[in-house]
Parts: C-alpha cells; structure tokens; sequence
C-alpha cells in the first residue's frame, strides 16, 4: 500500500476527485489516501499562496499528490498556487497527452495521439517583474542549460520507453536567440544521443499552427514553459474537450498529478462535469507509482464506456453518444466495465515494472568568460536620442557609448525620425580596442551618470563566453 496525498480542491473538484477515488477503490489501486486542504479557502483564509505548512509536510513525506483544480481569488496578490508547487517541488516537467477518441468523442482531428512535454520551472514563469519607468515594465525570461537538457532528456527517455518514434522542438529562436536559441541547441546535442528516435525543430508560430490543423504529424512535442502552456490547452481541447485530458508534474523526488482544466465554477455542484480529466491524471500517476496493472484496467473500462457511448454533457453528441450521464453516473459506469477490454479502440496495454529513469544533470566545465561592456538602462523623457547621446558621450571612460535603443530598436547613432520612442532607453558602452573592459570601468560610469543627473534604472553585463558574444545585438544593428 503506497499511501498518496491528495487534495479535492474547489469548484467541480470535489466531484471528480470522489468519482476518481472511487474508480480507484473499485479497480484494488494498492493506494491509501491522505487528504489535505488548499485552495480558495486557505486564500481566503489570509494565507497568500493558498497552501498551509501541514499540507506541505503530507506531499514532501508522501512524494506523491493527486491534485483536483482550484480557484485562485481574483486580485489581492495571492500567488498561483500551481506555479508555487512546481517550483518549490522542482517539478520540472509537465507531461500531457492529448488523444482523440474518434469517432465516440467528436473532434476534427481522428488520428491525434500526441503528448506534450511542457518545461514547468523557468521561462517567463520565473515571476522576475519589475516597474522600471513610468511606462515601461519588464518580466525576466530565464532559461538554464540545467533546465533544458532535463527537459528535453526526458522527453527523448519518454519516447523511448512508450515506443513514440519522434520528438519535436518548438521554440521561437529567430527572434530570442539566446534564450530560445539555448534550448534549442540542446535539443540538438541530446537528440544525437538518441539516434532511434526522430528529431525535429520548429518555429512556434507556424507550429501551434499545424498543432491545431494536422496534429497527427507531432507524436511527442518538448517545449519551454509558455508555448506549452498554450499549446497544452489548444491540443486537449481539439482532441474533443479540455475535459478529457490529466497531467503529470514530475520531479526528482515529488510528482503531483491533475487534470489540465480548472475549477470550472460555472458548472460546480451539478454533477454534470466529465470526472476523466483527473482520472488521466490518476492513470498517469498509477503508471508513476509501478502499478501498471491497475492503470490499465481503469483505462480498458473508460475505453468501453466511451465505446459504449455513455458520455457527460461536454462530450455528449446526438447520433453517437447512447446515454448522457452526470459525473457520478459515468463514474458507475467504468466501476462496471472494470476487468472488460474495448472492442472498437485498441486495448491498452502499459509495460509493467519499466519506469523512466532520467540521468542527473552533470555541470559542464566553466567557460572563459570576458568583459565586454555594460548596457546602462536609463529613464529619460526627453524624446530625441541624439540629446540622450550627447549627455552620454560626456561619460568618458575606457568603455564607451556604442549604441542606444528603445525597446530592442537602434536609434542612435543613424535612427530614423518615424520610431516611437518610450521612456525606457538601453545604452550600450562597450570597449574599443578588443580588450577585456574592468568591473571599475562600470562603477565609474554610474558614479559619472549620477553627477550628470542621469536616471540609471539597471544595468547588464555584456560578456563573451569562450569568445562567443554573450549578448544580442539591437535591431537595426
Ligand atoms: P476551466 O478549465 O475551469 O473552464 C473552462 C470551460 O471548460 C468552462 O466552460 C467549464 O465549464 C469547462 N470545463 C472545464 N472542466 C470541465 C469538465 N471536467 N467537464 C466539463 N466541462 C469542463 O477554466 P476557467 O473558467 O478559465 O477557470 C476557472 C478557475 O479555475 C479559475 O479560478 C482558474 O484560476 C482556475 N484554474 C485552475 C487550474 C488548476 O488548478 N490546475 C487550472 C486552470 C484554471
């Protein structure tokens, strides 16, 4: 008996999560259940990250945590707290597969079965936001070598171990070449390793696109934390209902375990929600914890109630569904079939005893890493870069200023007259003769801005690593 932790949440969670652990119950999962309490009334409560100490204390001792979905109140500074558990819990990959069940749940998309591999930890979902002007605010996007080869490594260990032939990369490095550039050149180093799987790249725009027209050419997809999160959602809801699909949050130690829709308060205590969603998320988890002979009979017996087209109201169609069933009904109804296998979908039959085994994250040798410059971000509200210069050019120092931009754009020296220009001006002061520039130089720069009244509002570091420019240039550069 492993004993999981697990939490009913708000809104339909409390419904699903009765009609999951009873199909659990019924299907012998060798499980016992610790229950503890988060969510909108741990926010409302006065606790801004909606989870208290002793539920932290029953999944850090447990390892495991089947979650139903919550409310987070609207305003008031409470703090996601799915975003807060994947962090603190280092859960650092979010895996969601989306298949379709045509033709018993309508979809446009009948061959669709692939399985999304979201980064969970880093990106912009690091939360680093700051004011820096009166108009300009900023959110850091952090992306670490650590985090895309574990990411990205699991991915290709997924493939492998559930027989998916290829895994695709979607990221956005024309435009972010260092921050999406990074992921994926790992992505390319890794796939080497694993000559038997496929590989390729794409551009995300033009992905989500063909994601959302013709999935059946994606079998695995590994992405940063954003373009996941979306493109999650967009393939769920495609294969028929965001409903339908459950995910896994995994972790070297911890893994939380849910379905990717939220609280749904607009259909709560009707027992009309479709309980599958976090029932994926506990066949996930039962694949998790080695109990691959319970998962698979709780999957056969949704499959024959599918077939058998006893369906809750989001998939329910006429002509194909039979019976329109509400939460608790539908979940009866697997109880029932649990030991049948489907006619019409293929069995499914999970490996038993096999599970992922991801190797640690070996730090490389550190680079040569050299000064190159500073980028001197400043407030200043006086319009026309050329008068920014000029008061900059007074700065003198063995760095000098290079380049000023707005917003990403040059716009001195040689800017054009029709760029907008806010109140939030990246300055660029680099050395001139090719050689290594001194931290002092920067402090001397600063302390020369501050005499000139000059409003630094932060400043970059522009490094070479291994004589490699550490840095973009601005466009128009
Ligand atoms: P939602 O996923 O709750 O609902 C979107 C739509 O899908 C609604 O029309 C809903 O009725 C429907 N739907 C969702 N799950 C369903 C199910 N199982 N069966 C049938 N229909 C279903 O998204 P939302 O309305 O944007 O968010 C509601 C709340 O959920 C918000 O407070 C949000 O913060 C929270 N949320 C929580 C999680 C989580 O805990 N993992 C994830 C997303 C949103």
């Amino acid at each position: 008996m492993q004993t999981i932790t697990i939490a009913k949440g708000d809104g339909i969670g409390p419904e699903i999560m009765d009609a999951t652990l009873k199909i659990m119950t019924a299907a012998e999962a060798r499980v016992k259940f610790e229950t503890i309490e988060i969510g909108e009334k741990v926010y409302l409560s006065g606790n801004t990250s909606g989870i208290g100490k002793e539920a932290w204390d029953s999944i850090r001792k447990n390892k495991v945590f089947l979650k139903s979905p919550i409310t987070t109140p609207q305003g008031g500074g409470y703090k996601s707290l799915n975003v807060t558990m994947r962090k603190a819990l280092g859960l650092y990959a979010n895996i969601r597969p989306c298949k379709s069940f045509h033709p018993f749940i309508a979809t446009k998309h009948p061959n669709m079965d692939v399985v999304i591999i979201r980064e969970n930890e880093e990106d912009l979902y690091a939360g680093i936001e700051h004011q820096q002007t009166d108009e300009v605010v900023q959110c850091l996007k952090l992306i670490s070598r650590p985090g895309c080869e574990k990411i990205i490594r699991y991915a290709f260990e997924y493939a492998r171990l559930y027989k998916r032939k290829k895994v695709s990369c979607f990221v956005k490095d024309n435009i972010m070449k260092h921050t999406d550039g990074l992921f994926h050149k790992v992505f390319k180093e890794i796939a080497a390793e694993y000559p038997d799987i496929k590989a390729d790249s794409w551009i995300i725009d033009i992905a989500a696109a063909r994601l959302a027209d013709t999935p059946e050419i994606f079998e695995v997809i590994v992405t940063p934390n954003l373009y996941g999160d979306v493109v999650s959602d967009i393939a769920a809801q495609i294969s028929g209902s965001v409903g339908l699909a459950g995910s896994a949050n995994i972790g070297d130690q911890c893994a939380m375990f849910e379905a990717i829709h939220g609280s749904a308060p607009d259909i709560a205590g009707k027992n009309i929600a479709n309980p599958t969603g976090l029932l994926k998320g506990a066949i996930l988890m039962l694949n998790h914890i080695g109990q691959q002979d319970v998962a698979e009979r709780i999957k056969n017996a949704w499959l024959c109630t599918i077939e058998e087209g006893i369906h809750t109201a989001d998939i329910f169609k006429e002509g194909v569904s039979k019976q329109l069933v509400g939460t608790q009904e539908f979940a009866d109804a697997v109880i029932n079939r649990l030991g049948k296998k489907p006619e019409v979908f293929k069995a499914t039959e999970y490996e038993k005893g096999v599970q992922l085994n991801i190797p640690k994250y070996q730090r490389k040798h550190a680079s040569t890493k050299v000064l190159k410059g500073v980028d001197i971000f400043v407030d200043w509200k006086g319009g026309e870069a050329n008068k920014l210069a000029e008061q900059l050019e007074k700065l003198n120092n063995d760095i000098r200023l290079t380049m000023i931009t707005n917003r990403g754009v040059k716009v001195w020296p040689d800017g054009f007259e029709e760029t907008f220009c806010t109140d939030h001006w990246r300055c660029r002061f680099e050395v001139s003769n090719g050689a290594p520039a001194e931290k002092n130089s920067i402090l001397k720069i600063m302390t020369q801005a501050l005499e000139e009244k000059i409003d630094v509002i932060k400043t970059e570091n522009l490094y070479e690593f291994d004589g490699v420019k550490g840095y973009s240039l601005g466009q128009g550069q």
